[in-house]
């Protein structure tokens, strides 16, 4: 299948590694010229160099925290009219909000809904006048299947969430959908760290928390990033312009629901 998107430009946030790093990559591959995003820049150059090695496309690494307001204005200053926009960061940690105070409830707002927001809404009136405009957030599978001490992000995209909901009805007539991304369990160094956090916990080692959370899946496996990266390069793709206001979870069959 032609995706139809070689020479469009995408910004990708948060996509040194994991999940971001692979949505670049499936873009790179489909010809798009991407603009990647993380903290630490050797990582995020390593990253760069792999993706034009890989693909041949032009890579720009913008080292910045994407949550701050001088962050964001970096990566538009690197590319101020992208026709791809998909919108990432960390996720905030686990905890039990009687812990939490308004800071740590303004932090996760900030960096998994207001940043996505203010991004969305440099770029969107550009992809307006071209018509043509793919925005995809990676959320999180927790937003439609609560995980109790993930909170913070329970709370902070589901935000995000129902402003797309509005937001993609508003813009669909010009060529622009803007869609979410849910993952599951995917192999990322975050899916690590949190089965080595259970296991600190639980008492037992990496291997058996990794084992016993793949077996409740009813794939038996976690998600490959590839898979994420081929889903988010579809989406925005020129086939999938009828496709808006959208949640795909990609869980392995994890969520329970018949909807
Ligand atoms: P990951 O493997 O830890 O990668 C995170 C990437 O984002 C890194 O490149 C990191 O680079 C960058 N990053 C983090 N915070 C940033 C910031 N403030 N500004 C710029 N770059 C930033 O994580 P992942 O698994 O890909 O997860 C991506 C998102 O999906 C997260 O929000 C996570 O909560 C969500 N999610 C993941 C899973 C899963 O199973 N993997 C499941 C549900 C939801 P630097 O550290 O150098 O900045």
């Amino acid at each position: 299948m032609d995706f139809g998107i070689a020479g469009r430009k995408a910004i990708i946030c948060a996509s040194s590694k994991g999940l971001g790093k692979a949505c670049a990559i499936e873009l790179a591959n489909e010809g798009v010229d991407v603009i990647i995003n993380g903290r630490n820049n050797e990582t995020l150059e390593e990253t760069a160099q792999e993706i034009r090695n890989a693909t041949g496309v032009d890579v720009t690494a913008v080292a910045c925290d994407v949550t701050s307001e001088e962050g964001r204005a970096k990566l538009l200053t690197a590319c101020a009219n992208p026709d791809i926009l998909v919108n990432n960061a960390g996720g905030p940690p686990p905890g039990n909000f009687r812990d939490w105070d308004g800071d740590e409830w303004h932090k996760a707002l900030e960096a998994n809904m207001v940043t996505p927001i203010l991004l969305t809404k440099a770029v969107i009136d550009g992809m307006i006048e071209r018509k043509f405009g793919r925005v995809v957030n990676i959320t999180s599978g927790a937003v439609k299947a609560p995980i109790s001490i993930l909170g913070l992000s329970n709370g902070a995209r589901s935000g995000l969430t129902g402003f797309v909901a509005g937001l993609a009805r508003e813009v669909a007539a010009n060529n622009v959908t803007v869609n979410n991304l849910l993952p599951g369990p995917f192999e990322t160094d975050r899916l690590t760290a949190t089965l080595q956090g259970a296991a600190k916990k639980n008492g037992t080692t990496l291997e058996e928390e990794w084992a016993k959370r793949q077996s409740s899946n009813p794939s038996k496996r976690f998600g490959k990033p590839d898979e994420f990266g081929a889903a988010c390069a579809f989406l925005c793709s020129n086939r999938a312009g009828f496709i808006t206001g959208q949640n795909w979870l990609l869980d392995g069959g994890s969520y329970p629901g018949t909807f």
